[in-house]
């Protein structure tokens, strides 16, 4: 039996004052058995982990660096995430990917370096709108995916979750039905199971595009979908531990 994980991705939003008061109105809230995560941006990182200690609510980054140090510039390190108190990494967002040009291989790096310095990268997969109405949604998804399998074999995936963003869904209100989002929940599970079924049964595979408090229980109650990557929804405290009861 899987279980589930809520994890909102802040983006780049918010203040010092804000966050602070996101965090205790989350922190106040009941969540029911999901597992919580927050990805706040990376400057309020220390900030959140020293609000979080104690609490069930664990803390990730929105990235990480493929590399262990040295000169990247405007880069984090996964040690630096670590001591920051991540235990998370999103890696392979879609607005990494289409607005600062991230491709499979080095997505497929960051997350082998999340893996290496034992955070747990969250892979996000997902193809565009006119990716689906082609109908290469699934060869989309199985490439991004591969660029993982490939280079560093199922085991890698046993250690990180998958969250399936269909780009068209993310920010839009344009929320996947949950029987699209199934489909490509079950393709993705189908292909790392024709690798290892273990793995396969095993990995956590998330939901994220426009889930709200509206969609989550539908959405939830797939056999496939174990969670959920948040973004707006995840701004608003009551939004967020709503999403969360829904589990
Ligand atoms: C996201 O950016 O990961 C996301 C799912 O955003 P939203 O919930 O706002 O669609």
């Amino acid at each position: 039996m899987r279980s589930t994980l809520i994890a909102g991705n802040w983006k780049m939003n918010g203040s010092l004052q804000s966050i602070i008061q996101l965090i205790e109105s989350i922190k106040a809230g009941g969540v029911g058995s999901a597992q919580l995560a927050v990805c706040p941006p990376a400057v309020y990182l220390m900030k959140v982990g020293g609000m979080l200690e104690g609490s069930d609510i664990a803390l990730g980054s929105q990235n990480v660096c493929d590399q262990s140090s040295g000169a990247y510039t405007g880069e984090v390190s996964a040690q630096m995430l670590k001591e920051a108190g991540c235990s998370y990494a999103i890696v392979g967002h879609s607005e990494r990917r289409s607005l600062y040009l991230e491709s499979d291989a080095l997505v497929a790096n960051r997350y082998a370096m999340a893996v290496e310095s034992g955070l747990v990268p969250i892979l996000c997969l997902g193809e565009t709108l006119e990716e689906r109405q082609s109908g290469v949604t699934e060869s989309v998804v199985g490439r991004q995916l591969d660029a993982v399998l490939e280079k560093f074999g199922v085991d890698a995936i046993a250690k990180g979750v998958i969250a399936y963003e269909p780009v068209w869904a993310i920010g839009t209100g344009q929320v996947a039905t949950p029987e699209q989002a199934q489909m490509v929940h079950e393709f993705i599970r189908g292909k790392i199971s024709a690798l290892n079924s273990d793995v396969a049964s095993k990995v956590q595979i998330l939901y994220g595009g426009s889930m709200n408090p509206g969609n989550a229980a539908e959405l939830l109650s797939q056999a496939d979908i174990d969670g959920g990557l948040i973004g707006g929804a995840s701004l608003k405290a009551a939004d967020f531990l709503a999403i969360a009861q829904a589990v």
